[in-house]
């Protein structure tokens, strides 16, 4: 339900819960206090979708981005995007969250983004580090690797989903994730 998950909650569900795509883009906004526009626009959405409400979505990010620049310069050119994915500005439709589908066929990063989804665009090494870190042993880092070079990120994903929590296979009726909020939704059933 919305506004239930408070701004000082999400680092630690960051590392218990959420897909790769969303914890990449919580790391780099922790390290550098600042996230370009498409990073911003996918973590936003998700963030609203988890059940952060405005107030504390503003929070969040306002106090991640004053370690860089003054809380005037974050009001005047932040918040109206925060406001706006919330319905309050423009006009006012309430934007959903992105899909899977959505991350990893449009928008590709460039040079610089952190957005996109991290089966389908990180550079392989990278990926691998990333899963290895994650706790991911060596057959298990095979398979993903392998299922991404295939072509199957929402797949890869999916396994790596289920090799984090505990080995235990997705419920059948979802097979393979179409969604980062049902990663979460998934992983806080199983967590909590
Ligand atoms: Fe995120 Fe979906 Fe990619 Fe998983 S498959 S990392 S949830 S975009």
């Amino acid at each position: 339900a919305a506004g239930q998950i408070t701004a000082d909650m999400i680092d630690t569900l960051s590392k218990k819960s959420f897909p790769l795509c969303m914890q990449h883009l919580h790391q780099t906004l922790k390290r550098e206090h600042h996230l370009k526009h498409g990073g911003r626009m996918q973590y936003g959405l998700f963030l609203k979708g988890i059940g952060v409400s405005l107030e504390e979505a503003m929070k969040f990010w306002k106090s991640e981005f004053m370690k860089l620049i003054d809380g005037d310069k974050f009001d005047k050119q932040y918040s109206y995007n925060i406001r706006h994915n919330y319905g309050k500005e423009g006009k006012r439709a309430d934007y959903t969250p992105y899909s899977c589908m959505k991350i990893i066929m449009s928008n590709a990063p460039g040079p610089g983004d952190t957005h996109g989804c991290p089966f389908r665009h990180f550079d392989p090494e990278l990926l691998k580090q990333k899963l290895k870190s994650n706790g991911l042993g060596k057959d298990a880092l095979e398979e993903v690797i392998a299922t991404t070079k295939k072509g199957h990120y929402q797949v890869a994903c999916s396994k790596y989903f289920e090799y984090i929590h505990g080995g235990i296979a997705l419920d059948s009726d979802i097979q393979t994730f179409q969604h980062p909020n049902q990663y979460f939704e998934e992983s806080q059933k199983r967590v909590s």
